[in-house]
């Protein structure tokens, strides 16, 4: 029987790493997301298949998980997603927090190495739990978005982790003794209160590279609860998830070009980032719809550029109607995709995919850059920071150095916006100045609908 075990274990372990890697392309992600659950259902029926287990308890868990799983996707939004990642790597967290101490309760009496593998379980399940509680709260607005700052804090923090480490050395030397479960509570206070006081100063909008840190702590946590209860697809599914978090998060810090350590450390969005945007001169262009529909209609070719304003207004929908008379009228349509446009890795592409955006009018910032100078018209819609030249051309600017979207090369832009206002990063952006840049002001949906009306009663 444990070789049966053993050898579905490794089926869903592969199941898992190919499922991961067709979540890589927009294309094959919807599979890879059901091949990796295959993977999953299967291990779950081979681990209950061990010996010594209560039925009772097992299947009661398995229907409120599911009643809450199958409540959650109906009423889920798309643009709730990240809320609801937080939330659930936070419950991966407590889990593994959960599974160390009913081991640790059963048996107290456990080798150097267990007693390690314990201390790491409730330290990062703990963390993770509370952190991604705290990134739920800013991102859902329940909790200050703004940096909680003040003077010393790293300090404290410091001393908090240098705590719970001691607290570990003792309890890992005799984990067996009377003060061990003492112990063994307070690094769980530690941690969950660590978990708070290491998120909370950093901002809101940097949640979505939080939540992706916590991923992989999640799957840290798991890794290590797998090493407790001596289950191997337990510890290779939390290294795959540890793994691939920390990727991701690495992905956006570069996408970006801010340190984790940046991210984590500096208080970004606290209003500390001054704006250190090249001085934007010049005038702006507003334009009309009407304006805009001529342009548009007089195009060989036209990129939608879409950002964090295209999610604020839902306009995915119209905007692909307004790329389908695009076509009927010859016009080449692409849509470009910067990795961190939006607020949530690949918030793009989700938006696009649930318009129905065909995938292959869908461009990656490094294939479209070397193509600007011949594309007539960028529709710049809801995107501000992914498209500002100070980036590269402004060394002094809080963004210098992010790859973008290098729309000011194109022949004529559109940015589509309610104001002047700034985006993510504070700053003001020269690309609304320049001599081949109109302003077609409003909300994105809104100024879409109106194009679309022009382009039909035309
Ligand atoms: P930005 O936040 O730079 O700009 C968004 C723009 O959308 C604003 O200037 C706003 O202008 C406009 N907007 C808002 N609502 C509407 C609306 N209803 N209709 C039309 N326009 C609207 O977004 P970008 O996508 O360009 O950049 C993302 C930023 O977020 C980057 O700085 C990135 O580093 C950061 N970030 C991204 C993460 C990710 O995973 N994607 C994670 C963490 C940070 P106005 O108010 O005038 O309408």
């Amino acid at each position: 029987m444990n070789l049966l075990i053993n050898f579905v274990y490794v089926i869903s372990a592969i199941l898992f790493i190919f499922g991961l890697k067709m979540m890589s392309s927009p294309a094959t992600a919807r599979q890879g997301n059901l091949l990796s659950s295959v993977g999953m259902l299967i291990a779950v029926v081979a681990a209950m298949l061990s010996n010594g287990l209560d039925y009772k308890w097992i299947i009661l868990g398995i229907l409120i998980g599911s009643a809450v799983g199958a409540l959650l996707a109906v009423k889920v939004g798309m643009t709730e997603m990240p809320e609801m990642v937080a939330v659930l790597n936070g419950f991966g967290g407590l889990s593994s927090l959960t599974l160390a101490w009913a081991e640790y309760h059963q048996q107290p009496d456990t080798s150097l190495f267990v007693a390690v593998v314990t201390f790491l379980s409730v330290l990062i399940g703990g963390v993770t739990f509370t952190g991604s509680m705290v990134a739920y709260g800013k991102l859902s607005g329940k909790i200050t978005q703004k940096p909680v700052i003040f003077n010393g804090q790293h300090l404290i923090n410091g001393a908090i982790l240098a705590a719970a480490l001691l607290a570990a050395v003792i309890f890992c030397l005799s984990p067996a003794s009377g003060f061990g479960y003492f112990l063994f509570i307070l690094i769980a206070l530690i941690a969950l209160g660590f978990g708070v006081t290491s998120t909370i100063p950093i901002g809101g909008a940097d949640m979505p590279v939080v939540i992706s840190l916590l991923n992989s702590y999640s799957g840290l946590a798991a890794c290590a609860a797998g090493f407790v209860v001596s289950n191997k697809l337990l510890i290779v599914a939390g290294a795959l998830v540890g793994a691939s978090g920390i990727i991701l998060t690495q992905i956006m810090c570069k996408a970006m070009n801010r340190s984790l350590a940046n991210v984590l450390f500096s208080g970004f969005g606290s209003g500390a980032a001054k704006s250190g945007g090249a001085a934007a001169q010049g005038e702006v262009r507003p334009a009309s719809a009407e304006d805009v529909y001529y342009i548009l209609e007089s195009a060989d070719s036209v990129v939608f550029v879409p950002g964090y304003g295209l999610a604020v207004a839902q306009a995915q929908h119209v905007v692909r109607e307004l790329g389908e008379l695009l076509e009927k009228n010859d016009t080449e349509v692409s849509y470009a995709i910067h990795p961190v446009a939006g607020r949530m890795p690949g918030h793009m592409n989700v938006l696009l995919a649930e318009a129905n955006v065909p995938y292959d009018q869908l461009i990656e910032m490094d294939d479209i850059n070397p193509r600007m100078d011949s594309v007539d018209v960028c529709v710049v819609i809801g995107a501000n920071d992914v498209v500002n030249p100070a980036a590269l051309n402004d060394a002094s600017s809080p963004i210098y150095g992010m790859p973008i979207i290098e729309t000011h090369r194109a022949r004529t832009v559109i940015v589509l916006k309610r104001s002047m206002n700034p985006g993510f990063a504070g700053i003001e952006n020269a690309l609304f100045f320049n001599d081949n840049t109109r302003m077609y002001f409003g909300d994105a949906k809104e100024s879409i609908q109106a194009l679309v009306a022009q382009f039909k009663n035309s």
